[in-house]
């Protein structure tokens, strides 16, 4: 559009110079008066002219005028020469040789360019405009006939981006799924002779981030064949059609270079359960889908094209995608356990110098839970931090604080606290540090500190000694506790009118627990061993607005009760363990204001009772001198 107008704009212009020139030019001070052609058979009859120029049908007539020259322009019939015209006006013969009379053949294209030019510039000019127009809507139109070609990217298949299976650490099931897979891309016709299906998708489910597309990657790579690359989303337009569009056009160019593979990420948002009800423009959605299972049933096993799907939520997928013949093979990649964790480390370790004392085993057992996407992070990021700090290795040290600042985002030591924020902070965080190292069932503290990371003012960092396949009731109720930890100490030591707004997302967390354990988990004697609420969609999507209720309002007073029980329980818990624990509880808080931050070993020491307070004072009277 901007483009459209600012041409307008240029030709305006150039029609506004044009004009000018026009007017202003002298295209017309030479230009001969016009007489008609009796006035110069009267002039030649007068014996006044000196010349006559002919020209096609015009005559250019000179003239003596008192001594002056002057011209005059007739018109004449292109046919006739003068001297008919003459003799046919009665003139004598010998009044024609009185002056000169000269046929000037002014042909070709001197002759056309003078008579049309003043015809022809605007009719150029005209023409020049539609030209302009027409191909700015051309491009419109070429861009919306753009749409219906997928934006599947091709990955280029060269040593640099080809990954194999020694790219990918653990997933030892997964790739041994995968091999198979290799093996009917390779060589598809052993397959075909012994009668063998090969498979046309198969899914890969799991986390984001966990190495899905790593995975679907490495296929092709292992295998040599061309990678499709496109995401569920990009099938969803603004238009209808445009989706099933795509899929045509992402399979004929993938049945073209087979054998090769169709990596289609994100399946789920064509895929979901058709008529779910959930997230708009359905038509286009239940198109697309169909269109998938239309060109998966539409072609021939033995060409090796397999379409790998990925998703993080087989659960929503539409069953019609998961029937035999279609995604009916289902891979699920869990989250990488600790020697997986160590692999995949290593990995990405590569390129980067370690220090000696880094051992990746001591990181990953510190790194639960994350996935091979915030392994490479987080190595990234403390190789950055390296970088800042002008470091030649990177130390454990900055990996540790990279774990920290990934989970927790970085810290704010900028921040400014009052003394009296700083205090209330420090009470708060030992209030969990506390339960969380006298409960049996917490995970160990790892670090208190009460410098501020993201939103919250301070932080107690436990994780868990081992990747835990269950969580049970008790570590549930433990948990809760330790949730409770900070708010709980800020009502003991300020009292109620005091308290904090510092709880809000630690309460959230006990809620979500008691909620979950209460109607999820059938923790709860007194409602009992059900599941209350159906929960299928509400997994995902934002948790409050999809839990269908299938139980009664009566009952749904009951698990408001229980709830409150579960979390008053906690809080007594939590209150009882800091009374026990008062004398452990003030010295932390001590360290805290003084260290702001206290690491795992001076934090066991202090539970122990064989942490050297004295030191401390000592400590900090010989720094004041
Ligand atoms: P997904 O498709 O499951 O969301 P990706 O395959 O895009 O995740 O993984 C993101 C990144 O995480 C990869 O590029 C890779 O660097 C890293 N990664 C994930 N899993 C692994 C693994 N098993 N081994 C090595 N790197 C991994
Ligand atoms: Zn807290």
């Amino acid at each position: 559009m901007k483009n459209l107008l600012k041409n307008f704009g240029i030709i305006f212009i150039f029609l506004l110079v044009l004009g000018a020139l026009f007017s202003l030019g002298d295209f017309h001070t030479d230009k001969p008066e016009k007489v008609g052609i009796n006035k110069v058979i009267e002039l030649v009859q007068n014996e006044q002219v000196k010349k006559i120029e002919a020209m096609g049908g015009t005559l250019i007539v000179t003239v003596e005028e008192d001594g002056q020259e002057k011209k005059l322009e007739a018109n004449k019939e292109p046919g006739q020469s003068f001297s008919e015209i003459a003799s046919n006006y009665g003139i004598d013969k010998d009044k024609l040789s009185k002056f000169d009379y000269e046929v000037v053949e002014e042909s070709g294209w001197l002759f056309w360019l003078r008579n049309l030019i003043p015809y022809l510039f605007p009719i150029i000019l005209i023409l020049g405009l539609i030209y302009f127009m027409s191909r700015q809507v051309q491009g419109v139109n070429n861009r919306a006939m753009g749409f219906g070609q997928s934006s599947a990217k091709q990955a280029k298949q060269d040593d640099k981006s080809k990954k194999t299976f020694k790219d990918v650490a653990g997933c030892v099931e997964a790739k041994e799924e995968l091999q198979e897979v290799v093996e009917f891309l390779k060589t598809p016709q052993k397959f075909a002779d012994m009668g063998a299906k090969i498979p046309k998708g198969l899914l890969l489910m799991g986390a984001p981030g966990i190495g899905k597309t790593l995975l679907a990657r490495a296929v092709a790579g292992e295998a040599g064949v061309p990678f499709f690359h496109i995401s569920g989303s990009e099938f969803v337009e603004m238009f209808v059609g445009v989706g099933a569009s795509r899929v045509r056009d992402l399979f004929s160019k993938a049945k073209k270079s087979a054998p090769a593979i169709i990596f289609i990420d994100e399946i789920d948002a064509v895929g979901r359960k058709r008529g779910a009800g959930l997230g708009g423009s359905h038509d286009e959605r239940e198109q697309t889908l169909n269109q998938i299972l239309v060109e998966m049933d539409g072609f021939d096993p033995h060409i090796g094209v397999i379409v790998i799907g990925a998703t993080n939520r087989p659960d929503v997928l539409d069953q019609a995608l998961l029937r035999p013949g279609r995604f009916d093979r289902r891979i699920v990649i869990d989250k990488p356990d600790i020697n997986d964790r160590e692999a995949i480390l290593q990995v990405h370790a590569k390129g980067k110098p370690l220090n000696k004392d880094v051992s990746l085993r001591a990181i990953a057992e510190r790194t639960p839970g994350f996935t091979g996407a915030d392994l490479d992070n987080l190595l990234n990021e403390a190789a950055i931090l390296a970088v800042r700090n002008n470091m030649k290795e990177v130390t454990e040290e900055l990996i540790k604080e990279s774990i920290e600042k990934v989970m927790l985002g970085p810290e704010k030591r900028s921040r400014i606290m009052s003394e009296k924020d700083r205090e209330m902070t420090a009470y708060h965080e030992a209030g969990h540090a506390i339960v969380g190292h006298f409960m049996k069932h917490c995970d160990p503290v790892r670090k208190v500190s009460i410098i501020g990371r993201g939103m919250a003012g301070g932080y107690t960092f436990s994780t868990p000694e081992k990747d835990l396949m269950y969580k049970t009731l008790a570590q549930f109720r433990d948990e809760m506790a330790m949730s409770m930890g900070g708010y709980v100490a800020e009502r003991m030591i300020y009292g109620d009118e005091n308290l904090s707004t510092g709880p809000s997302s630690d309460l959230k967390k006990a809620t979500q627990l008691a909620t979950a354990m209460v109607k999820r988990y059938g923790m709860s004697d007194i409602l009992g061993p059900r599941m209350y609420g159906d929960n299928e969609e509400m997994i995902f999507l934002a948790q409050e607005i999809h839990d269908k209720k299938n139980y009664s309002e009566k009952t749904a007073e009951r698990i408001d009760e229980e709830i409150n029980r579960v979390l008053k329980e906690a809080r007594d818990r939590a209150e009882q363990c800091m009374k026990d624990h008062k004398k452990e509880m003030d010295n932390l808080v001590k360290l805290l204001l003084k260290k702001e931050t206290v690491e795992q070993d001076d934090f066991a020491s202090l539970m122990e009772g064989k942490y050297d307070m004295a030191s401390l004072e000592n400590h900090n009277t010989e720094e004041k001198k």
